[in-house]
């Protein structure tokens, strides 16, 4: 496969959400201008996103739905489970675990840790909560592939070093903060005040 720039990553997941919903409605075809319309680029870039991968579209009929979708899934490597480990389960913690969406796009939520003595032990969504004392012996065990970082931004770079050293590819990090990982290992950082920031800036009055 082409290496892929992520600005193209971004846009083939806007596609995928658009065409989950198209086939949910059960539409069978669609074209990039409809496409476009609805991922607010041009009908130009939609054509060349997908040719990337092979041509998928006919001339009059345009792509058909649930073959681009199950093309786009497995680009996008969504078309195998992805086994899910969350590190901190307080506010935010919790409320990912008790999100119901995960299984759509099978993300398989497996192991929590907590360092709170008065939490481990405890169930939530039906897992144990752990300490991450165990972390290196849960990873392998239950062969997760992603941690989920919601614990307080100063022990956030522990966090990611425990994850990676035991053997963790991927991290969504949640904390407002800036850590590093090794090159093999990719980060996603979702920093929810940055957007509000951002937000504050382009809705300030002149
Ligand atoms: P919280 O204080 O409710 O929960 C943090 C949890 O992490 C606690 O249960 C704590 O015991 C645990 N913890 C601390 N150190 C740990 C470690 N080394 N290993 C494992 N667990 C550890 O905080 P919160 O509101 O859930 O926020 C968590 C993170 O997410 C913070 O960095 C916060 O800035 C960020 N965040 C929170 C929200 C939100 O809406 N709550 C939104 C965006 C970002």
């Amino acid at each position: 496969m082409p290496a892929i720039p992520s600005a193209t990553v971004s846009r083939l997941v806007t596609y995928l959400r658009i065409l989950a919903r198209l086939a949910e409605a059960e539409v069978t075809h669609t074209s990039s201008g409809a496409l476009a319309k609805e991922a607010n680029v041009s009908a130009f870039q939609v054509r060349k996103d997908l040719t990337l991968f092979g041509s998928f579209g006919k001339r009059g009929t345009g792509y058909e739905v649930t073959t681009l979708l199950a093309t786009l899934r497995g680009i996008l490597g969504l078309s195998r489970p992805w086994r899910v480990a969350i590190v901190g389960m307080g506010r935010l913690g919790q409320a990912i675990a008790d999100y119901p969406n995960f299984d759509q796009y099978d993300f398989k939520l497996k192991a929590f840790f907590d360092t709170d003595r008065r939490k481990v032990g405890t169930v939530i969504s039906g897992i144990e909560v752990e300490h991450p004392d165990e972390l290196p012996r849960v990873v392998v065990q239950r062969e997760i592939d992603i941690g989920f970082i919601t614990v307080p931004q100063h022990a956030a770079q522990l966090a990611a070093d425990t994850l990676v050293s035991a053997g963790v590819r991927g991290i969504l990090n949640f904390a407002p903060t800036v850590i590093s990982v090794p090159q093999e290992v990719h980060l996603e950082p979702v920093d929810f005040l940055a957007g509000l920031k951002r937000l504050a800036f382009y809705i300030q009055k002149p």
